[in-house]
């Protein structure tokens, strides 16, 4: 089949950025935040070894705060930089010769070319795609956040991590597989425009980098004219697409082969401190594990562990407080660093989130995310979450489906936070109809039931 030829095709009307937006904080260019500087490493598909994640980890204590983040994207953090520090850091990191990602985010599956359930190993794809972007002539000068995702499918796919370009492997009726090329969402939202054989994709994707090069490097996928782009390739309107199941979180065991086991762990509030995992990591290597996994959902894979071994690998990790189980409930809570260490937090996220724990575990029952930000600048989750709470002029807001700088719906003095939690919960709980989730429950009350159920209590 040849390759479809391609012409750019106008699209709709860019948002003016703002001097942060759109900034993604690397090695040569660290993000300032609330606790210094923030560097985000991307190694190779994810992949590193224990020794190497060790070696960041000392890093992270030598130079940063010591503490690091697996990233709802599974890319890794380090955080509490300076600027005599970072490039330090910087040198550290690239002594290592540990392949990192630079450039357009190319994502693939945490497991992928290990997973079963993949249609194909969607990393050759994923480094072609790479080669041509980087050889393109002249560069292409796209948006920093922008992000392809290459996905074959499997326990671990990436269908719920949003992207501006997205690939997904189908497989025919005659057994050959093709890739739906989709733009600005996940699998529930993008918009599909074509579905391309193995040998046309690289030419489909860079015609729309050079639309979105030739739009500004502000430019992302939803700037794209997705319905001229779907003509362009004669693809049919969308009918009804089978969405996958949403994928676990990696935590606990996956006996995909049971001669070879994969231990999945999470970090407890999406951190970690570096002395903790360095002596994690240095347990695991005893047992085997030879190859680190960063996964989506603020988690990584451990591969080598003999099956014999396993059992103890889990409870190891679990006694160095990282989360194996997929009904802890701090899977649910996103928080940042806080007072303990961001000069901009108002409140102790963790101390808040373990009270939360406490006193309001039917909240926490994995069907929504409950984010705890220091402040309004939402460092640990950017997008919307059920429900956050941000630090507001005489305590607390609280959001309902919004982010951190969205507008409260609530209001809750500092003094009242454990109450307030416990009469939310009340209120969810007495709105939930059997078997249903606390999400579910939360979106029937709505936004304004609950900040007046809440506001009234105060009052
Ligand atoms: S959100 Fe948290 S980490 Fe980010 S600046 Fe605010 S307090 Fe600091």
């Amino acid at each position: 089949m040849n390759a479809p030829k391609i012409s750019p095709i106008a699209c709709s009307p860019l948002p003016v950025p703002s001097a942060r937006r759109g900034a993604c904080p690397s090695l040569d260019a660290p993000m300032a935040t609330g606790d210094g500087l923030l560097v985000r490493l991307r190694p190779l598909d994810g992949s590193l070894t224990p020794r190497q994640f060790a070696a960041i980890a000392a890093a992270a204590k030598a130079f940063g705060n010591g503490l690091l983040e697996v990233t709802a994207r599974g890319n890794l953090q380090v955080r509490g930089l300076d600027a005599e520090t970072a490039p330090a850091f910087a040198q550290t990191i690239l002594s290592m010769d540990m392949p990192l990602s630079s450039g357009v985010a190319i994502e693939t599956p945490p497991l992928a070319g290990i997973d079963p359930g993949e249609i194909l190993d969607p990393r050759p794809l994923a480094d072609a795609l790479r080669q041509a972007i980087e050889m393109h002539v002249p560069p292409l000068r796209l948006a920093p956040k922008l992000s392809i995702t290459v996905d074959a499918g499997g326990r671990f796919h990436l269908g719920g991590i949003v992207a501006d370009i997205r690939l997904s492997a189908e497989r025919r009726a005659d057994g050959a597989a093709m890739w739906r090329l989709s733009l600005a969402g996940n699998a529930r939202t993008a918009r599909p425009v074509a579905l391309l054989a193995g040998e046309q994709v690289i030419d489909a994707v860079i015609a729309l980098l050079r639309t979105l090069d030739a739009l500004g490097p502000a430019a992302r996928g939803r700037n794209l004219d997705g319905e001229a782009w779907r003509r362009h390739f004669a693809f049919p309107p969308a009918g009804d697409e089978d969405i996958e199941a949403p994928a676990p979180l990696p935590v606990g065991i996956h006996a995909f082969d049971p001669g070879q086991p994969i231990l999945g762990v999470g970090l407890s509030f999406c951190q970690i401190e570096a002395p903790v995992l360095t002596a994690f990591l240095a347990e695991m290597e005893k047992l085997g594990a030879g190859e680190i996994r960063l996964a989506p959902e603020h988690g990584f894979f451990l591969i080598g562990i003999a099956p014999e071994t396993i059992g103890e690998a889990l409870s190891l990790a679990a006694a160095h407080g990282l989360r194996t189980s997929a009904t802890d409930p701090a899977n649910a809570i996103a928080l940042c660093a806080g007072a303990r260490g961001c000069a901009s937090a108002f409140f102790d996220t963790h101390a808040l989130a373990r009270t939360v724990i406490a006193e309001a575990p039917s909240l926490l029952d994995g069907s929504l995310t409950l984010h705890l930000s220091g402040c309004p600048k939402g460092c640990a989750h950017p997008a919307a979450a059920g429900l956050t709470l941000t630090a507001a002029p005489t305590g607390y807001g609280l959001v309902v489906n919004g982010s951190a700088s969205g507008s409260p719906d609530a209001y809750i003095a500092a003094k009242d936070v454990t109450s307030a939690f416990r009469r939310l919960a009340a209120l969810v709980d007495a709105g939930r109809r059997p078997g249903e989730t606390a999400a579910a429950s939360l979106e029937r009350l709505g936004a304004g039931a609950i900040g007046q159920g809440l506001q009234r209590d105060w009052e």
